[in-house]
């Protein structure tokens, strides 16, 4: 099956491209912008897919993923890719969330990964699939690969207590979103 993957961003890309063939062949379109109103990560990735769709006509893949933080649960979350907008870079958005913490004298740094995949084949066949990784806030930044906030995530069950940043191959084995990509896989061999 052919799958429009509804973001342009060329880690997800690379990551189902790799991880969903021969199932799925994965395709690349101009970019829609989507306002993500929802109100759930589901809510989200479902308007994702259904626009890529109805836009393009073909089946689509969307993901919608965020942050969430024990002690401040609406300052990223839905909102994880908007959070300080002023700021420029990923490393100056997690810099400033670990000041947050400081300046606040926050000890519970309980977070979690969520993602959510909606596979978007007609509008009578909507599949959602979910992933999940539990972790915690780490005090300084870790490691300098991946993207957006993996260099202060820190994933409860690391062998060697390794932020997402500092093993990128754990997380692409472990991860939230290679779990909600396993959970597709399982439903695609059936
Ligand atoms: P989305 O691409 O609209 O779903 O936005 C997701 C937000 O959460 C962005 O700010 C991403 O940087 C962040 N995010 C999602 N997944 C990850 C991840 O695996 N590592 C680090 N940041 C992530």
């Amino acid at each position: 099956m052919n799958v429009i993957l509804a973001s342009s961003n060329q880690g997800k890309m690379a990551e189902f491209t790799r991880k969903l063939a021969p199932e799925i062949i994965i395709e690349s379109r101009e970019k829609i912008e989507v306002q993500e109103t929802g109100e759930s990560y589901f809510e989200n990735a479902l308007l994702k897919a259904k626009a890529y769709y109805e836009t393009y006509n073909q089946p689509a893949l969307s993901d919608d993923s965020g942050l969430n933080l024990e002690a401040f649960p609406y300052l990223l979350g839905l909102f994880s890719a908007r959070y300080k907008p002023e700021l420029n870079s990923y490393l100056d958005k997690c810099n400033h969330l670990l000041e947050h913490y400081k300046e606040n004298k926050i000890e519970n740094r309980a977070a979690y990964f969520s993602c959510v995949l909606c596979l978007y084949k007609g509008e009578n066949e909507i599949f959602f699939f979910e992933g999940r990784s539990n972790g915690s806030i780490s005090e300084t930044l870790r490691g300098g690969n991946g993207f957006g906030y993996d260099p202060i995530f820190m994933p409860a069950h690391h062998p060697e207590n390794k932020s997402f940043s500092e093993d990128l191959a754990w997380k692409e084995e472990y991860g939230h979103r290679a779990k909600a990509i396993k959970e597709l896989k399982k439903f695609l061999s059936v």
